[in-house]
């Protein structure tokens, strides 16, 4: 066995299985016990396979709704931290991981996580050349910087300027370069 998950025990109850198979990661609580091909993490409840992830919104909101899933906040499949899941219907659930990158924990394009400083760390990348935009607690707070950087960077960028920098509308007035 190569892979070092916490090895099994039965338990009469499933939140107390859960707990046992769940580890503080920064933000996240990371399920170690068994991870499917996507990252979820896998349970045996009273004989019944389910997926770590829904019980742990279950144990805290009863029962999901037929044809809802259980959509990670932090992008981190293996998170059971309730507070980083939420009920969304399939459709949005795909919308969300087609902003996942694959291999980068925060599914934000150019925020990864630092896992020795246990923050979310910005990054743009522009004609060959990185630039850091900082450390930060909260992947959005990261996700707003990075956005700026690559405002700065590139002049145009149609996909970022939606929904960002309403308070500094003017950026890209009467001072930019001319293009
Ligand atoms: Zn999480």
């Amino acid at each position: 066995m190569a892979q070092a998950t916490t090895p099994n025990r039965r338990f009469n109850n499933p939140a107390d299985a859960l707990a046992y198979r769940s580890q503080w990661n920064g933000e996240c609580l990371e399920f170690t016990g068994h991870l499917d091909r996507h990252g979820y993490g896998k349970m045996h409840v009273r004989g019944r396979g389910m997926l770590a992830h829904r019980l742990a919104w279950e144990l805290e909101h009863g029962e999901i709704p037929d044809g809802a899933v259980i959509d990670h906040r932090c992008h981190n499949t293996s998170c059971v931290r309730v507070a980083h899941l939420r009920l969304a219907t399939h459709k949005l659930n795909m919308e969300h991981q087609t902003r996942a990158h694959h291999g980068n924990k925060s599914g934000v394009r150019g925020v990864y996580w630092q896992a020795q400083r246990r923050k979310w760390a910005g990054q743009v990348r522009h004609n060959g050349k990185s630039h850091y935009v900082g450390l930060f607690e909260d992947v959005a707070d990261a996700e707003t910087a990075v956005i700026a950087k690559r405002l700065e960077l590139f002049t145009y960028n149609d996909s970022d300027r939606t929904g960002v920098d309403h308070d500094r509308p003017h950026r890209l007035g009467a001072d930019s370069p001319a293009l």
